[in-house]
């Protein structure tokens, strides 16, 4: 198999008058996995992103992979059962962006060990074979000794139980190179501006090439609105008098020093005083807290922590841990906004109860939205079914339950201290990468354990365009440390250009393009 995210072979390809089976609008979680589930079924499939691969949301996720402990408080246990067992297959398929994660609930009454002790046992059951492992009550010590930085007053002890836990943008490119490898044509910086419609029916898109301004009209036998908080703007395409179908909702999350942390296990808040859950996670040598609520009217690509948000997490970080962190301690502060569905009447065949929704409109727009990041699977495979029955194709089926992602390793092989693990089997070919040019494997800065080299081979690989692609999405530099990765914009620029073609001017537009975004991501 190669690696076939080629953005120049994709543009090429826009210009055919052949229809595509399934021509996708959106490449974040739920559209990639929908180039996939249909390419590896072996039809014909474009996706087109308006901005970058995993620009949206899909970037900005707690970096969970979970069945999803507070469904389960609510009772929602067929919901759990159903994430539990995605959780499971995604750990399976994506070892190397993906691991298990030991997590801690420290309790302060009795009444507490016994309650979420029961409901963490029966997550067990319900995750069946797919488990990661048990959950078991811990003493007030053990607590102690594995939370070090927890505070102790009124401890009296808490439950251990295992989750999943993931690289979000890393899993997001990893399906895109993935749906390549069986045939699929992936473009970012595409947009689609309208939909082409012959005799009331959806019959393909109109886009247009961000990067030169071409427009293109796409012909194809069914397409599939996955354009996350963006539906609306896609469902009103096809019909310009629908009711909104989506009210919003941002999480933000800090990331600081390990030291906050300073565990290999996360913890898990299951109630603040406000009645939120709060996770305190190891990710990528970083403590990150998150999430919380907060309804907001608009959509945007690049939302903005609010003041509220930033003191909230300030201050209940302050209130279970023994440092308190100071927002001058914050590396970088990043926002993801959640679609909560108002439309009723979701169309489809299965009976399995889903927090997402899939509605296929009177002309035949097919729209997918909400869910997790945890269930992209099964829900690309019913967005598939679904597209399938729309284009009058025979129902095949969808072959992902199993479908190990690009660059699949075992997972006893792999080497989490490695900082290129989350390549998998690409690894070596990155480390020759490295070695082509002096200082190429050197980090591109102190503070980031990514190489500079690293920006070249995503630009020749995982279609990096831009110095925010390599420095948001293909490696997670601004996420880890916003100013580290200011300071390394001008040499991943340079590198970029180089790769590119580009200009002295380009790489200048670029540098201050991306420190102007970065002033989003401080504190
Ligand atoms: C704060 C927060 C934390 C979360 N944490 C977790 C977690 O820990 N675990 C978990 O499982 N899930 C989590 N989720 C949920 C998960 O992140 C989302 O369910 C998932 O990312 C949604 O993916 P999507 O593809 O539907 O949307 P998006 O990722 O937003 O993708 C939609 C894409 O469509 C593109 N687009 C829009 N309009 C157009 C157009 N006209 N033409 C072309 N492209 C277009 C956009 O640019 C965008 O890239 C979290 C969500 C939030 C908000």
């Amino acid at each position: 198999m190669t690696n076939g995210l080629d953005r120049a072979g994709g543009i090429a390809a826009l210009a055919g008058d052949t229809p595509w089976d399934l021509v996708i609008i959106g490449g974040g979680a739920t559209g990639l996995g929908t180039a996939l589930d249909a390419a590896a079924r072996g039809y014909r499939t474009l996706l087109l992103e308006g901005h970058d691969f995993a620009k949206g949301t899909s970037s900005r996720a707690t970096k969970l992979v979970h069945g999803g402990v507070r469904y389960l408080a609510q009772g929602n246990i067929p919901l759990v059962h159903h994430a539990l067992h995605e959780r499971g297959r995604l750990l399976a398929n994506a070892p190397q962006v993906t691991r298990r994660q030991g997590f801690v609930v420290p309790c302060y009454r009795w009444w507490d060990v016994l309650f979420y002790g029961a409901g963490l046992f029966a997550y067990d059951l319900l995750a069946g074979k797919l488990g990661l492992g048990r959950s078991r009550l811990l003493s007030r010590a053990e607590v102690m000794q594995r939370l070090p930085t927890v505070k102790t007053d009124g401890l009296v002890g808490g439950i251990h139980y295992y989750d999943g836990q993931f690289d979000d943008s890393r899993l997001a490119i990893t399906i895109a190179a993935s749906a390549a490898d069986h045939g699929a044509t992936l473009l970012n910086y595409v947009r689609v501006t309208g939909l082409l419609k012959e005799d009331g029916r959806i019959a393909g898109v109109t886009a247009r090439d961000m990067e030169t301004g071409t427009d293109y009209r796409i012909p194809a036998k069914a397409v599939v609105n996955a354009a996350g908080i963006f539906m609306d703007e896609i469902r009103h395409m096809d019909r310009p008098d629908l009711a909104e179908g989506l009210s919003l909702s941002q999480g933000i999350h800090l990331v600081l020093d390990p030291g906050f942390l300073a565990s290999d296990d996360a913890i898990l808040i299951p109630k603040t005083d406000d009645g939120r859950v709060l996770f305190v996670l190891p990710w990528l040598g970083r403590t990150v807290i998150g999430t919380t609520d907060t309804p907001i009217p608009t959509a945007s690509m690049e939302p903005h922590a609010l003041e509220a948000e930033i003191q909230f997490l300030l201050d209940h970080a302050a209130h279970y841990l023994t440092r308190a962190p100071a927002r001058s301690d914050v590396l970088s502060v990043f926002t993801g906004i959640r679609p909560l569905v108002k439309v009723k009447g979701a169309s489809g065949t299965s009976a399995v109860p889903r927090d997402h929704v899939l509605l296929v409109s009177d002309s035949g727009l097919v729209t997918i939205t909400g869910g997790k990041w945890t269930t992209y699977r099964e829900m690309a495979e019913q967005t598939v079914d679904a597209a399938l029955r729309v284009g009058g194709f025979t129902p095949t089926p969808s072959p992902t339950k199993e479908l190990r992602l690009h660059g699949w390793t075992p997972r006893e092989r792999i080497d989490s201290a490695d900082p290129l693990a989350a390549y998998g089997a690409d690894t070596p070919k990155v480390r020759a990468v490295l070695a082509e040019q002096p200082g190429w494997d050197a980090p591109m800065h102190p503070d980031l354990p990514y190489a500079l080299g690293e920006a070249a081979y995503a630009a020749r690989h995982l279609m990096a365009r831009t110095v925010e692609d390599v420095l948001s999405r293909r490696t997670r530099a601004l996420l880890l440390n916003a100013q580290a990765a200011v300071a390394a914009a001008p040499a991943v620029a340079q590198v970029l250009a180089a790769e590119l073609g580009r200009d002295a001017a380009w790489i200048d537009k670029q540098v201050a393009e991306f420190t102007a975004l970065a002033g989003v991501y401080q504190a």
